[in-house]
């Protein structure tokens, strides 16, 4: 028999299995040797009372063990004769890959970036010279922008699809079966290279491709057809059907594609500053000065508010993390932030943002499907005028709201370093007026949100793509070509890894449905 229950824990006895077993058995009434199993399904965090508890949903078992996972994958090589191009390598690339794979077609993924273990001399190279590899940085190169992320599993999104499903292909592949259970599933960027060099084999061995340092540079069409790809501006490859998931900072692609007609949309996204406080002053607030904050992990926020007709949120939170250099050429900054596994940083930064749409855009002269990419540019440009280095420009919380130029600025995460500038020269006057509003109302909701001891930096600008390659709502095909597939976050249908991997299943199998079942 199998019994379902909420069995509640405190956090010195979270880890306690027998503590399990005797929850489970008063809870259901049961002797504690009646139970055979309980096996946890979903574990939360909840902070709500003075002192938070773990929930945790199980099921239980008497008289029987529980089976197997029902997520059971066998990959097996695919057919040479059925092949499909991919472009990218991040989670909608490498997903989409997989399930071409399980359908019996061989994925060739061409990847402008290097390897996981190569990519990271670049990363280094951004953190402490400067340099930026337009090819090779925290958003180009294998796994794409999640590989070197914060690694945060959840997606706001249930309706895309099956998330256990994509849990359990980064389980099959090494990551940690506690992303199966729990309610913010987090790998962290020291174990997410190895996951990704795992999926890298399954696809070698299974007779799939990937060839990296191969920049996609044109595609070719014949009425209205894709016939092939070229490489690097030199090397031409034919094929009929492509997956297009090149992430969001793919500008050159973009460019190339509506050079060729492809049908592209201009789309608004989001804007602003990185936030970054002490992890210790988020964790009192979120966990109420509990006597268990040793024992909790660290602490998160999610807010989102309503400022001067902007939506406005906190954005890629990360506890216990770093903020770091994202920008994709020479010239530009960009901020994001990541974690390692443990979160044990002493900071906690997140992004925090308002969304920007064609009024913006115009008011700064920029028109045209290029409207929102050219503005998002202009403002990283921007920032870098203000430092001409990978330093990024930075100011207290409160010398922002107040307009005045910040005279030190705080310890930080970020590896290049801050300077201090008013980050009002950054941004338009909207987008100021509206930052500044709206982290009032987030200090009404997490009170210290604005205090001596937060920083902000910027510009947090590459939130979502600032362009949609549009496809049939139904077939996932281009509207305007037969044989693409424009998928993941770049092309508009995606927003963190989860949902990018769901959308590269999905158009794999689209692709498959039409083109070799
Ligand atoms: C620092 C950072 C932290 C993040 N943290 C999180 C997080 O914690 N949780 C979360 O869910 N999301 C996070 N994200 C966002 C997440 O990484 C993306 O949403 C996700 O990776 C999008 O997947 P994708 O496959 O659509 O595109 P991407 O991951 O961007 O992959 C696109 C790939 O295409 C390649 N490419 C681009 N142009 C070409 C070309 N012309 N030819 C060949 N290849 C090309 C790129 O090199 C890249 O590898 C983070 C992003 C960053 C930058």
């Amino acid at each position: 028999m199998i019994y379902s229950c909420e069995i509640v824990l405190t956090p010195d006895k979270a880890g306690d299995k027998e503590e399990l077993y005797i929850q489970a058995a008063r809870k259901l009434k049961l002797n504690r040797g009646e139970i055979t199993a309980v096996v946890p399904e979903r574990r939360s965090i909840d902070g709500r009372s003075r002192d938070p508890v773990y929930r945790i949903q199980a099921s239980v078992y008497t008289n029987e063990l529980p089976s197997g996972s029902p997520y059971q994958f066998n990959f097996t090589p695919s057919d040479a004769s059925k092949r499909a191009a991919i472009v990218g390598s991040g989670p909608a690339g490498l997903f989409a890959a997989l399930k071409l794979i399980e359908l019996g077609v061989t994925p060739v993924i061409f990847e402008r970036g290097k390897n996981v273990r190569d990519r990271r001399r670049d990363l280094r190279a951004i953190q402490q010279f400067d340099t930026v590899n337009p090819d090779s940085n925290y958003c180009f190169g294998e796994g794409g922008a999640g590989t070197y992320s914060d690694g945060k599993l959840y997606t706001r999104s249930t309706k895309r699809g099956d998330i256990k499903r994509i849990l359990s292909l980064l389980v099959h592949h090494g990551a940690h079966p506690d992303i199966l259970i729990d309610a913010h599933p987090h790998i962290g960027s020291n174990k997410l290279p190895k996951v990704i060099e795992a999926i890298r084999n399954t696809i070698l061995e299974c007779g799939g491709e990937i060839h990296f340092g191969s920049r996609v540079t044109d595609i070719y069409t014949e009425h209205n057809r894709i016939s092939g790809l070229q490489v690097n501006g030199s090397t031409d490859f034919v094929f009929n059907q492509i997956i297009l998931a090149p992430g969001h900072s793919a500008r050159d692609v973009f460019r190339m594609l509506e050079r060729r007609n492809f049908a592209l949309e201009s789309k608004p996204y989001a804007l602003g500053v990185r936030i970054e406080h002490p992890q210790e002053m988020i964790n009192r607030k979120q966990y109420h000065n509990s006597k268990y904050i040793p024992l909790l992990p660290a602490a998160s926020y999610s807010i989102t508010c309503q400022a001067e007709g902007k939506g406005a949120f906190s954005f890629c939170m990360c506890p216990g993390g770093i903020i770091v250099p994202a920008a994709t050429s020479p010239g530009e900054i960009v901020v994001n932030g990541m974690s390692m596994s443990r979160r044990d940083s002493k900071f906690a930064n997140s992004g925090f943002v308002v969304t920007v749409d064609q009024r913006d855009f115009e008011q700064q002269g920029f028109g045209g499907i290029f409207a929102g990419m050219d503005f998002q540019q202009f403002i990283e440009q921007r920032a870098f005028s203000t430092t001409g280095t990978q330093q990024a420009p930075a100011q207290r919380v409160t010398d922002f709201l107040n307009g005045i130029t910040s005279n030190s600025l705080p310890p930080a995460s970020y590896i290049p370093g801050f300077k201090s500038v008013p980050l009002a020269e950054i941004f338009t006057e909207e987008i100021t007026s509206a930052l500044q509003s709206a982290l009032r109302m987030a200090d009404k909701k997490l009170s210290g949100f604005i205090s001596e001891e937060a920083v902000i930096c910027a510009p947090e600008s590459r939130t979502s793509s600032p362009v949609t390659v549009l496809r049939d709502k139904e077939t996932l095909e281009s509207t305007s070509h037969q044989g693409l597939y424009p998928a993941g976050e770049g092309c508009g249908y995606a927003g963190g890894i989860i949902s990018a991997a769901i959308d590269g299943e999905r158009t794999a199998m689209a692709l498959f449905q039409k083109y070799f079942s």
